[in-house]
């Protein structure tokens, strides 16, 4: 079972219920045991999500849940480790972890929750705020140009990177299953309305531009032109996706091609 005791407490309406419920139905489609699953997320509405699904869970410090989804994943490389967070743990306080992410290939997924503000904190702009969006801390809009998540991780290596919405569960379900299934690190940017402090970014707004892709591309530039739709058309789906070997298939100590050192005394005999 899938489910926790406890229920959330996000705001009624708020994207987070969305991206739940497509979380929970791909793991019980997927047919994944609990006992098998690591969430490890970061700090803000959407990280709390792994309060409220019967996993193992690791709510780390602020943008640092990246770090730790790799820890966990090279300790126990059988582990299905998925990492969820917000627009502003992941491109800010994570930013660096996120380029070093996609470039690894480690086979984890990063589901992120981008609804273009920091919600937890009362609504401050984030990385993903369009250019001009105004906020309580930014009464003459944000001055700042808005990163796009989708073109930097294809330019930093990601082999699976895909956009999705959180009004859309099915769509998003099967997204997520596809990222799990996935070999390599896999990227889910979800467009998800924050009904309290975002107030352009809304459902309304999204249904009225957003278009599914009926397929995925292999090539890094091609994906970039689809990357760069923002505005009055936005495509979800899968926009980029290769084979390419993981992290942890490099690794000799983990590919079982070397024998790890069972003490550093074995280790210096190893080296003399
Ligand atoms: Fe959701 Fe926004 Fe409320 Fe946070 S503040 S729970 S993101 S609606």
């Amino acid at each position: 079972m899938i489910e926790t005791k406890g229920k959330p407490n996000w705001c009624p309406g708020c994207g987070n219920y969305g991206i739940w419920e497509s979380l929970k139905g791909a793991i019980k489609e997927l047919k994944l045991k609990s006992e098998n699953i690591v969430i490890t997320s970061g700090i803000g509405c959407s990280s709390k999500i792994s309060h409220w699904i019967r996993t193992y869970a690791l709510n780390g410090l602020h943008g640092r849940a990246l770090p730790l989804a790799e820890g966990i994943k090279l300790a126990n490389p059988k582990l299905t480790v998925i990492t969820c967070g917000g627009d502003g743990d992941g491109y800010a306080e994570g930013g660096n972890h996120f380029i070093h992410f996609c470039r690894s290939n480690i086979n984890v997924k990063y589901f992120v929750h981008d609804n273009q503000i920091y919600g937890l904190t009362k609504g401050q702009p984030s990385p993903t705020s369009d250019e001009g969006f105004i906020t309580k801390t930014t009464p003459y809009g944000t001055i700042e140009k808005a990163i796009n998540p989708i073109l930097l991780a294809i330019a930093s290596g990601a082999t699976f990177v895909a956009r999705g919405y959180a009004g859309d569960i099915n769509h998003l379900k099967n997204l997520m299953k596809q990222a799990i299934k996935h070999k390599g690190a896999a990227i889910i940017d979800i467009l998800q309305p924050c009904v309290s402090f975002n107030n352009k970014n809304t459902y309304k707004w999204y249904q009225e531009r957003i278009y599914k892709l009926e397929k995925s591309s292999d090539s890094r530039i091609e994906a970039m032109k689809i990357a760069e739709q923002w505005g009055k058309k936005i495509p979800i789906g899968i926009i980029y996706q290769s084979n390419e070997p993981t992290y942890e298939e490099r690794i000799p100590a983990i590919n079982n091609k070397t024998k790890p050192a069972n003490s550093i005394k074995s280790l210096i005999d190893e080296l003399k």
